[in-house]
């Protein structure tokens, strides 16, 4: 019996009212009568408060409990000039009654009055998942259940941006802790804090040349990177948060010209790719053929080995690793134990594992583990920011064909220190990197890290 707190005092057990029994193990209530001739134990102070109708000032009920999946978020600048804030909050009903989840405010901390996003309606329905990744029906969550509910904040480079933040809740629950479930009652809580997180992670880019467009980016609940949370080793991770499908259209707009089965219509097919930082190879794979490009292989053929195709795990130190996937068989030019230089090839774009065209996939990620990692955002220190790929219409385009060029800049923008977003068209090695490399202030690894102001570099 868990209440049990042997401290030599007595209560009387005509103190006990119904919610607190109602609170206590099943065993424990029907042990009520048969304790009635030993001496009384003290039970833990919470039951005690409960069993008096009071509850102390700082306590808020909240049936609904929640936490952030991860100990800490990080606030990036995108392509779209704004700093972005992305994660997940786990949300777990441990009341008999159903929670319904009404609306949900992300405050700042510093000043919980400025309200930073706010979600309600089908909005907030949208960014809730099972813990299969399956949107759920409705935005009630039953006795025990768990949903996860994905966050992406966004704020204009001239706004503050903030260092801790807090969700405001608005919940239908069970407004006590009764073993009946009852009518669901209105409230409103202020929990789950998280600390957001400046310095970031800067990299140089995973390809080289012009016209790469960065698909399946960040930062919309739909996309299959972002909303992918897997359980492994024992957690649910979101490996691929901020990871990359990168491809590349030719000087027509193009992502493949002629047959689109043959992996050599593709412009980006053997691409060089290159190490972001200086690292040491810990993981590698080189054995697969492609896939036949247009669609998804048979998912009986795909296994946890084979899902990533030929690919390269990099140790950049200081806890950050680099995945690169989906390379062409035998093109892999490192082994496991090489160090790398920045730039170095380290193999060729290809169409092996879980893919329907020749692209590379990139992630950062904090552990070796390519699934069971959490992904990590970052920056790429110089790039040139030429367009974006027009996200209504590739949406609604059934393959890659077409001319995608419509949304390029007729003057391309060089950029330093920002996360290419969703489908952005960027060139890389225009712009030279910056000459003095800065000096990492997070761990003292081997890489730089950027201390990136709200308003970028
Ligand atoms: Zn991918």
């Amino acid at each position: 019996m868990k209440i049990v707190i042997l401290d030599g005092h007595a209560i009387n057990p005509g103190d006990l009212s119904w919610d607190a029994i109602g609170s206590l193990e099943p065993n424990a209530r029907s042990m009520i009568p048969l304790m009635r001739n030993l001496r009384w134990i003290k039970l833990a102070p919470v039951f005690v408060l409960l069993a008096a109708g009071s509850r102390s000032k700082n306590d808020d009920w909240t049936p609904l409990v929640v936490s952030p999946l991860t100990a800490s978020s990080w606030a990036f600048p995108g392509t779209d000039g704004k700093w972005h804030i992305v994660y997940e909050l786990v949300l777990t009903n441990a009341n008999v009654t159903p929670a319904t989840v009404k609306r949900i405010e992300v405050v700042d901390a510093s000043s919980p009055s400025s309200i930073l996003t706010s979600y309600e309606g089908s909005e907030l329905l949208a960014h809730l998942r099972t813990t299969a990744n399956i949107p759920p029906a409705n935005a009630t969550i039953e006795f025990n259940g768990t949903r996860l509910f994905l966050i992406d904040i966004a704020g204009e480079a001239s706004a503050k941006r903030p260092k801790r933040l807090l969700h405001h809740f608005d919940v239908l629950g069970g407004a006590t802790p009764s073993h009946t479930s009852g009518t669901p009652a209105p409230l409103s809580y202020t929990v789950a804090a998280l600390d957001v997180l400046s310095e970031l992670p800067e990299l140089g880019p995973p390809v080289a040349g012009k016209g790469w467009v960065a698909l399946n980016g960040c930062c919309e609940v739909g996309g299959v990177h972002r909303s992918t949370g897997l359980p492994v080793n024992g957690k649910i991770v979101f490996a691929q948060r901020f990871a990359i499908d990168w491809m590349r259209m030719d000087d027509r707009g193009h992502l493949v010209n002629g047959d689109p089965s043959d992996v050599h219509s593709y412009p980006d097919y053997g691409a060089n790719v290159l190490a972001v930082a200086d690292g040491k190879v810990v993981d590698t794979l080189n054995t697969l053929n492609d896939q036949k490009p247009g669609h998804l292989p048979d998912p009986k053929t795909i296994t946890l080995e084979n899902v990533d195709g030929n690919h390269v795990v990099l140790d950049l130190g200081g806890g950050l690793f680099a995945f690169y996937a989906h390379m062409q068989k035998g093109s892999v030019t490192v082994a496991r134990g090489d160090q790398v230089k920045r730039g170095q090839v380290l193999g060729k774009l290809g169409n092996t594992g879980n893919t329907s065209a020749p692209h590379l996939h990139f992630h950062l990620m904090d552990g070796p583990s390519v699934l069971g990692s959490s992904g990590l955002p970052y920056v790429i220190d110089a790039f040139v920011y030429a367009g974006q790929v027009p996200a209504a219409e590739f949406a609604k385009a059934t393959n890659v064909e077409g001319d995608w060029s419509k949304g390029l800049f007729a003057t391309p923008s060089p950029r330093r220190g920002q996360f290419p977003l969703d489908l952005a068209v960027v060139s890389f090695s225009a712009v030279k990197p910056a000459a003095k490399k800065r000096k990492s202030s997070w761990d003292g690894g081997p890489n730089t890290w950027a201390k990136v102001d709200s308003k970028g570099r």
